[in-house]
């Protein structure tokens, strides 16, 4: 029988015995009034099992784990073509960091800090509407998930959209480089609309088995990708925190700042936590903890 149950079942008891839980993210005004106060995890094994605990049927926003989903279908898309555009280093360097894209030459760094995920973005839009390219984005992680009732938050976009100074900065200097297809406007709508996504803690780590690499599961891509998915998320994953959480997790993984974080055991299990106060790499601070206390216990860490 699986460890798992009991094991989740203390985490979140664990989890909830300080109230040290982190703040919100404010930049996104819908993001800031929610309660830090939540916690869910959920784990999906090869073997099509699934476990939770916590407030794991809670929708959030999750934000930048949709960066994982938009690398998938824009190299689906365009293949190595794609690392013209952007790198596959880490940054080190804050999320929204715009100080790399000047030294680069408008080549951002990875897929995953924003810059990146704008590119991926503007080359899955390419040759079409904004409206195509989110159904398309919508139905890869509706397929991987098994789960139709995924939807996007329009009033989280819209939110992220009229205060998304940053983000426009960023898009702008891009297309300042030549490295943006579309207009800042039309590539950051659908950004944002992506990232304003909504899953549980369930339906995220259902929509991860497609990165697990199994024979047992359906496949939405080939075995190298996968792999190669894996190495970014490792490596990329969580920003200028990401050795911190190889170090303190050992598995490859993927932040959003709506609290969640998707992580994937090799061969064995996709896990989704959420718990929307973060630390001061802009990670899930409990879900952090939660992750590197349940690789310790089940002794997923790949290293
Ligand atoms: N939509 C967010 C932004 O662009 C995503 C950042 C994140 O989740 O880390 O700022």
């Amino acid at each position: 029988m699986s460890p798992l149950p009991d094991i989740l079942s203390q985490l979140n008891d664990d989890m909830r015995r300080d109230d040290d839980w982190g703040a919100v993210a404010s930049y996104i005004p819908e993001l800031a009034h929610i309660d830090p106060a939540q916690f869910g995890i959920a784990v999906t094994t090869a073997d099509g099992e699934v476990f939770t605990a916590g407030d794991a049927e809670t929708p959030f926003s999750v934000q930048s784990i949709t960066k994982v989903f938009t690398l998938a279908i824009a190299l689906g898309r365009s293949g190595d073509q794609l690392w013209r555009r952007v790198g596959r280093e880490p940054s080190g360097k804050a999320f929204n960091s715009i100080v790399q894209l000047e030294q680069e030459n408008g080549r951002p760094r990875n897929p995953f800090i924003n810059a990146g995920a704008i590119v991926t973005t503007d080359e899955i839009l390419t040759g079409r509407l904004p409206r195509e390219a989110l159904a398309e984005i919508l139905q890869f992680i509706r397929a991987a998930a098994g789960d139709e009732n995924i939807h996007i938050n329009d009033v989280v976009a819209r939110s992220e959209k009229s205060h998304g100074h940053r983000n426009f900065a960023l898009a702008h200097f891009l297309a300042s480089c030549g490295n943006l297809n579309n207009t800042p406007n039309k590539t950051l709508g659908t950004y944002f609309h992506h990232c304003a996504i909504e899953m549980s803690a369930r339906q995220l780590a259902m929509s991860g088995r497609f990165l697990i690499e199994t024979t047992k599961l359906p496949r939405l891509i080939r075995p190298p990708r996968i792999r190669r998915l894996n190495a970014l998320m490792l490596t990329c994953g969580h920003y200028d925190g990401s050795g911190d959480f190889a170090y303190r997790v050992g598995l490859p993984a993927k932040s959003g700042v709506g609290g969640g974080i998707l992580a994937i055991v090799p061969g064995v299990a996709s896990v989704a936590v959420w718990s929307p106060g973060l630390n001061r790499y802009g990670n899930s601070k409990k879900g952090t903890e939660a992750m590197a206390s349940l690789a310790r216990d089940m002794g997923w860490s790949i290293f």
